[in-house]
């Protein structure tokens, strides 16, 4: 295992270090620096800008519209990402959707949604969870009752993210009820315009519009939307959350937060001290800074042997362990920046004022965002269930 950067590889950072100055919006990375909320038009700007390079799907086949990077290189680019504070990217066209078309869907389905996700011509969301089926996944229950050349889709998917935006969304669907709960279970894609679907939006504490149900009323859907075979869903569905997990270990954001916790932790307290002179709180940022650093070798070696894109325990691994340091981070920023990270200023987080009511812009969204946080060790699969996943491929348990 080679860990050391070639040649190549710190030419290729620089490269990427001017595209980020500049091609990416100082009002987007603005936006992002002070956590406030992005708009829909926000995020397909951003979009445009990295397709129109050829650099919005780096691990997508060349012929498809990849770059043809390296996983080193793939790793380098995120790494950049975070660090210049670009927008995330439509991530579950580009990095959830996108490999299951390039695994399972006919050449006739890829060439048809795969430009369209790659231009953000389609916003998609994910129709997986159910009020009876989240970590139990299996239990879903919204049915596909084929008639002709179509299904009739009836059910219930929640804590659909983005769903209001969305064009389409990815579903599983019953197909089958005899068998194995997983043997009966189809991935279908659904166009948000058809009639008898009803988007009804679940409102965050912090007044955020993240997440949603959707309801599907005696819903038609033409079977050529079926991906892959007919009750062979939940063998996409696993290959997809292998892509979701490693994704929600977001290395690269986590190692610009810890800067910034560094720098904030400088700054003086109401006693004149900075809180990093407390030998406690200054072992809290060292211990999360020695985790965050295996993190990155784990992941950095995952990367050397070719296996990133592995769909096993080490997806499981990489999402625990970087959903974990990612809300530990979260919660020293908000103690070292005192009584001021206590602030909550809904209008200056959704842009309808320029400046937060307690002056400081950059502190003002930290209560929230370390609320907001705690969703990362549930979505994507809860951080519990991922442990019995690591035992389970591992132990054998
Ligand atoms: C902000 C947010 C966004 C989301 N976005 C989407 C989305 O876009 N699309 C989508 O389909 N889903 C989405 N989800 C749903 C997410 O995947 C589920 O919330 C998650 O899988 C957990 O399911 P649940 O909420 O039903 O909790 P439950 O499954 O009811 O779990 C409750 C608790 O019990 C624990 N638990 C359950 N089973 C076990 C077990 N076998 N062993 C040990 N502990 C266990 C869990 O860890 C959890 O702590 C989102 C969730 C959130 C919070």
């Amino acid at each position: 295992m080679d860990l050391e950067y070639k040649q190549e590889d710190i030419r290729f950072r620089e490269e990427v270090r001017q595209f980020f100055q500049e091609h990416l919006p100082k009002e987007l990375s603005e936006k992002v620096r002070n956590r406030r909320h992005l708009k829909r038009e926000d995020a397909v700007r951003w979009h445009k800008i990295l397709a129109g390079k050829g650099w919005i799907a780096p691990g997508w086949p060349v012929k498809y519209g990849g770059t043809g990077w390296s996983a080193m290189q793939r790793h380098i680019w995120a790494e950049e990402y975070a660090l210049a504070y670009a927008p995330p990217t439509l991530s579950f066209g580009l990095n959830l959707l996108a490999p299951v078309l390039l695994g399972f869907a006919s050449e006739e389905q890829k060439q048809h949604f795969l430009p369209r996700i790659y231009n953000a011509e389609d916003w998609w969301c994910q129709g997986y969870s159910e009020p009876g089926a989240g970590s139990d996944l299996a239990a879903l229950q919204t049915r596909a009752v084929r008639e002709g050349e179509h299904y009739i889709v009836n059910g219930q998917k929640t804590w659909t993210t983005l769903g209001q935006h969305a064009d389409w969304i990815f579903c599983l669907v019953r197909t089958s009820t005899e068998g194995a709960r997983q043997t009966g279970i189809s991935f279908l894609l659904i166009d948000m315009k058809t009639p008898g679907i009803t988007v009804r939006p679940i409102i965050m504490l912090d007044e955020t519009h993240e997440v949603n149900e959707v309801f599907f009323d005696n819903v038609k859907v033409p079977v050529a939307n079926l991906i892959g075979e007919e009750n062979k869903g939940w063998t996409y569905a696993k290959y997809l959350l292998g892509h979701e997990r490693t994704g929600i270990a977001a290395i690269g954001n986590s190692k610009r937060e810890l800067k910034v916790l560094k720098r904030l932790a400088k700054r003086k307290q109401l006693d004149g001290r900075p809180l990093l002179d407390d030998p406690c709180f200054a072992a809290r940022i060292a211990d999360t800074e020695i985790e965050l650093m295996a993190l990155e070798m784990t992941a950095l070696s995952l990367v050397a042997d070719g296996a990133s894109s592995k769909i096993g325990p080490e997806a499981s691994m990489l999402k625990i362990k970087g959903t974990e340091i990612s809300q530990e981070i979260s919660q020293l920023l908000l103690e070292a920046a005192g009584p001021a990270g206590q602030a909550f200023d809904p209008q200056y987080l959704k842009g309808e004022k320029e400046h937060c009511a307690s002056g400081d812009d950059d502190l003002a969204a930290l209560a929230a965002h370390y609320f907001n946080l705690r969703k990362i060790t549930i979505f994507g699969g809860s951080n519990e269930v991922q442990r019995n996943v690591i035992s389970k491929m591992i132990l054998g348990l």
